[in-house]
């Protein structure tokens, strides 16, 4: 049993005070991964921050420039089912209702999925070594069962994938997560929030140490007509994604003049190849252009022996995706997909 002390805040301003008075603090709001954590002995804060009280972050709103605001604390399902968010981003509504389950996303903050933590077998195993729990003592899944594992941007530092099928649809989407510490407050676009392992695996995103995140910014765009998230996994809920993509189009009679696509399940962070929607761009929404999009976006795929069976499912899976953001409706329950 470790003893530790729990605090209470009522604003972001005496939150990040809280987080700087102390080495060992952790902010909790849905906690439904820093219990894991905590089970498992990978975090063991001081001193606990609850900040589910903090009122100014609990909203949406529309901003000036036609974009909308996620409050940090706005929970996953309310964001899915909001009505400015269904009808300017449908996209984000399907991948946030691919995962989990509807009682994870009913306690789940929009903040908090940000900084889920990889669901890799061996992290959460304190029998084993592990870069990213303890940097340097190893990476066991390089050689051990890695079926779910990363085949985009990874190293021999660390083969772990993110989870989060909400920032799948965040990075395509152009995102951008407002943070706050005692030094202040600063904007991080999505695709610099997220780290590949590099040489500090047990680093997950580029937030400072104390900071909090207090909102997302989700820009305006015309990406709410042509869109899908195809979620490819061993069960139909519950269930991490083997490969998930998020693709979204501009469409002119049959020419695509915007894209946007991002997959998941793939790397240690949602991978967004901005060459393939620059491929797109102009040409014909055709089978052949699809594919071509898919081979820029698995350039440099390594398969590490179990998760080999990714690199063939991921190009399938993005040309599948692109078709059905062609036709939205096909992704009702129980539509046959366009391919
Ligand atoms: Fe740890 Fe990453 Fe290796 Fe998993 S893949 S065991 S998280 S270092």
């Amino acid at each position: 049993m470790n003893n530790f002390q729990y605090r209470k805040e009522m604003s972001a301003k005496t939150a990040v005070n809280s987080a700087a008075s102390r080495n060992e603090t952790a902010f909790i709001a849905g906690g439904t991964n820093i219990i894991d954590l905590w089970k498992y002995n990978i975090t063991n804060p001081e001193i606990l921050i609850d900040i589910n009280d903090i009122e100014e972050l609990k909203h949406i709103q529309e901003l000036e420039n036609g974009g909308v605001r996620l409050g940090a604390l706005v929970k996953n399902a309310d964001t899915a089912y909001h009505p400015l968010i269904e009808e300017q981003y449908p996209l984000l509504s399907k991948a946030i209702l691919a995962g989990a389950s509807a009682q994870i996303r009913n306690m789940a903050t929009d903040g908090g999925n940000l900084l889920q933590r990889t669901r890799c077998y061996y992290f959460y195993d304190p029998d084993v070594p592990c870069n990213k729990r303890s940097p340097g003592s190893g990476c066991p899944a390089l050689n051990g069962f890695n079926r779910m594992h990363a085949i985009l941007g990874a190293n021999d530092n660390c083969i772990a994938v993110f989870p989060s099928d909400m920032c799948v649809a965040l990075a395509a989407l152009d995102a951008v997560v407002n943070v706050r510490s005692v030094n202040g407050e600063r904007s991080i676009p999505f695709e610099d929030f997220h780290r590949l392992p590099g040489d500090t695996p047990h680093l997950d995103n580029t937030l400072e140490k104390g900071e909090i995140i207090t909102s997302i910014d989700l820009p305006p765009n015309k990406l709410n007509q042509n869109y899908s998230y195809l979620k490819l996994r061993d069960r139909h809920s519950y269930a991490f994604a083997l490969v998930s993509v998020a693709a979204a189009f501009e469409i002119n009679g049959k020419q695509i003049t915007n894209a946007a696509i991002a997959l998941g399940g793939v790397a240690h962070k949602p991978w967004r190849v901005k060459e393939a929607e620059k491929f797109l761009i102009g040409k014909q929404a055709t089978e052949q252009n699809f594919e071509q999009a898919a081979v820029i976006i698995l350039d440099g795929a390594v398969g590490r022996g179990d998760n080999d069976f990714k690199i063939p499912l991921a190009r399938r899976a993005v040309i599948r995706a692109c078709f059905m953001a062609l036709n939205p409706n096909t992704q009702r329950p129980g539509a046959q997909p366009a391919l």
